[in-house]
C-alpha cells in the first residue's frame, strides 16, 4: 500500500475506530447500568435519558411515594397529622436518598433528616408558589443542591400546611458515578488500543523496511556487496529498498567488471611483452651473429639480415594491430556510417580477392540472395577490414588442400546475415567458443609457422559489435570454418552518412 493511503487510513482509523469503539463502549455501559439502575431504583426509561440526566432518576426514585402524597392531600389530609403515617413515608424515602419535611403555616413540625434542614430551608417555596408544572420537582442550587417536590393542604385546622419531599443531589446515584469512570477508562482504553494498533502498522510498513535499508547500507558501508534485500513496490519505502537492491547489483556488476578489466590488462600486458619477446631475441641472435663474425659468408649475412628485416616487419604488424586495437578497444575509433549497396560493395570486394585468392589456388564462390537495391548501414573501410581478417584465416588455416571460400549473404528481417565458409582444417570445439577473444590462438595456429598475433577476430568482432551486429562461428575439425556475421539494414528513404565516434 502507498504510503500516501497508508495515511489516509491510518487518519480514517484514528477518527472512525474510537468513535466506533466509544459508541459500542457506551451503548453497552449505559445498558448495563440502566438494568442495574432499574433493578435497584425501579425506574425505567430510555437507557441514554437515564445516564445523561441523573436529576430525572432522582426525581423518578421518589415519584411512588409522591404521588401518594399527592392523592392523600386530595382525598384525607389529616392523614398528615398522623405521625406514624409521616414516619412511614419517611421511611420510605430514606432508601430513595430522600426524607421528608412537614410545613405547618411557617413551622417546620416534621424533618426526616435532622441536619440538614436549617440550611436549606429558605429555599422552599412558600405555600401554593410550587406549580404543577415542577412535577419532576424543582433543583435547587444552593451549597448543598437538593431536588425538591412540594404537595400543599390544609390541615383540619384550615393552617396552610406544605409537605415537601427533599432529595439529596450530593449522594448522587452511585451507578451513574461509575457510569462516567467506567466511560473514561473506556474512553482511555480505546484511545491506547487505537494508538497501539496503528504504532504497531507503521512501525511494520515504515520502520520495518527503514532498518532493514539500514542494515543493507551497513553491510555495503563494510564492502559486503552481496546483502540482498527484498522490498514491496506498492509502497514508496518499499519501491526504495526495489532500487536500492537494483543498485547494489549494478554496483556489484561495476567492481566486477573492473576487476575482469584488470585482469585483463595484466594479461595483455604479459602478452604483449611474449609476443614483442619471440622476435627481439631473434633480432639480437641475428644481429649478434654478424657482429660476431658468425655469419662469415656473403650468403649468410644476407640470410641473417633478411631474417631480421621479417621479424623486424613482424613487430611493426604487431604493433600496428595493437594499436588499432587499443584505439577500438577504448572507443577512440571514429566511425563515419554510409548507406552502403550491399551489392556494388562485395561486388568490388570479390572482384579485389579473386586475383589475389586464384594465385594461391583458391576458388571463391559467391550467392547473394538479398535484393539488389538493399542497403546496410555501415564504415566501409571498417567493414573491409573485418572480411580481410575473416578471409585471411581461411587462407592462413586452408592448409594445402585445393581451397574453397563460400561466401553467402541472406536477408534477415532487419538485418543481413554475411556467411563466410572454408574448406579448411577448422577450428577444434574446445577452442571455438574462444577464438573471438583478444590474443587467443588455437594451439595448432600458436605451434605452427604462420604468424599471428591472435587480434584478428577479436578486432572483427568489435567493429560488428559497434555496428549493433553478431558474430559468431560454426567448425568442424579436418572439414572447415564458417564465420557469420550481421549488418543492420539501411531505413528505406535513408541515405545518410554519419560520423560517430564511439
Ligand atoms: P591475427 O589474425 O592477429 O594475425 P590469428 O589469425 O591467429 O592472428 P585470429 O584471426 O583472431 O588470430 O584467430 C584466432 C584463432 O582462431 C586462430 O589462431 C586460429 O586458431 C582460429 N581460426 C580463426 N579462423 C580460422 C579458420 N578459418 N580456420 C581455422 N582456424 C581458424
Ligand atoms: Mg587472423
Amino acid at each position: 500500500m502507498k504510503l500516501k493511503s497508508r495515511l489516509l487510513t491510518a487518519f480514517l482509523i484514528m477518527t472512525a475506530l474510537p468513535i466506533f469503539l466509544i459508541t459500542i463502549a457506551v451503548g453497552t455501559i449505559a445498558r448495563y447500568q440502566a438494568n442495574s439502575i432499574e433493578q435497584t431504583y425501579d425506574v425505567k426509561s430510555d437507557t441514554i435519558k437515564l445516564i445523561s440526566n441523573p436529576l430525572q432518576i432522582l426525581s423518578r426514585l421518589t415519584r411512588g411515594v409522591y404521588n401518594e402524597i399527592v392523592i392523600t392531600a386530595i382525598q384525607s389530609p389529616e392523614k398528615f397529622e398522623d405521625e406514624t403515617y409521616i414516619e412511614y413515608l419517611n421511611n420510605e424515602l430514606k432508601g430513595k436518598y430522600s426524607y421528608l419535611v412537614l410545613r405547618k403555616g411557617d413551622k417546620y413540625i416534621y424533618n426526616g433528616d435532622k441536619e440538614n434542614l436549617d440550611n436549606i430551608k429558605s429555599y422552599f417555596p412558600k405555600y401554593g408558589e410550587y406549580t404543577t408544572d415542577m412535577e419532576g420537582g424543582i433543583y435547587i442550587d444552593s451549597k448543598n443542591p437538593f431536588l425538591l417536590k412540594q404537595q400543599d393542604f390544609h390541615f383540619t385546622d384550615k393552617t396552610e400546611g406544605s409537605i415537601f419531599v427533599v432529595t439529596d443531589v450530593n449522594t448522587l446515584v452511585p451507578q451513574i458515578k461509575s457510569s462516567a469512570i467506567q466511560m473514561a477508562c473506556s474512553l482511555v482504553f480505546v484511545v491506547i488500543l487505537t494508538a497501539g494498533v496503528l504504532i504497531i502498522w507503521i512501525y511494520r510498513s515504515i520502520l520495518r523496511p527503514l532498518n532493514t535499508l539500514h542494515a543493507a547500507t551497513d553491510a555495503m558501508k563494510e564492502g559486503n556487496l552481496d546483502y540482498s534485500i527484498e522490498g514491496d513496490p506498492e509502497d514508496e519505502i518499499g519501491q526504495l529498498c526495489v532500487d536500492f537492491e537494483e543498485m547494489r547489483i549494478r554496483l556489484k556488476e561495476l567492481i566486477e567488471v573492473r576487476h575482469k578489466y584488470e585482469e585483463e590488462t595484466k594479461e595483455l600486458i604479459s602478452n604483449i611483452s611474449h609476443d614483442l619477446k619471440t622476435p627481439i631475441t631473434a633480432i639480437k641472435g641475428y644481429a649478434e651473429g654478424i657482429i660476431d663474425g658468425v655469419a662469415d659468408t656473403a650468403e649468410k649475412r644476407t640470410k641473417y639480415i633478411k631474417t631480421i628485416y621479417t621479424k623486424a616487419n613482424d613487430m611493426s604488424v604487431l604493433v600496428d594491430e595493437l594499436s588499432f586495437y587499443s584505439k577500438i578497444d577504448f572507443n577512440a575509433m571514429p566511425y563515419t556510417f554510409t548507406s552502403i549497396n550491399l551489392h556494388d560493395y562485395f561486388s568490388d570486394c570479390i572482384d579485389e580477392l579473386t586475383l589475389d585468392l586464384e594465385v594461391k589456388n583458391i576458388e571463391i564462390v559467391y550467392n547473394n540472395e538479398t535484393d539488389a537495391g538493399l542497403k546496410v548501414s555501415a564504415d566501409a573501410e571498417q567493414l573491409k577490414r573485418v572480411i580481410n581478417n575473416i578471409i585471411g584465416n581461411s587462407v592462413k588455416y586452408i592448409g594445402n588442400r585445393k581451397g574453397l571460400i563460400k561466401i553467402q549473404i541472406e536477408d534477415m528481417n532487419e538485418y543481413v546475415k554475411i556467411s563466410i565458409k572454408d574448406n579448411g582444417q577448422g577450428i577444434p570445439s574446445k577452442d571455438l567458443p574462444f577464438i573471438f577473444d583478444r590474443f587467443y590462438r588455437a594451439d595448432a595456429s600458436r605451434n605452427s609457422t604462420k604468424g599471428g598475433t591472435g587480434l584478428g577476430l577479436a578486432i572483427a568482432k568489435k567493429i560488428i559489435q559497434d555496428h549493433t551486429g553478431t558474430i559468431w562461428a560454426d567448425s568442424e575439425e579436418g572439414k572447415g570454418t564458417t564465420i557469420h556475421f550481421t549488418l543492420k539494414k539501411c531505413k528505406e528513404g535513408t541515405d545518410h552518412e554519419q560520423n560517430i565516434n564511439y
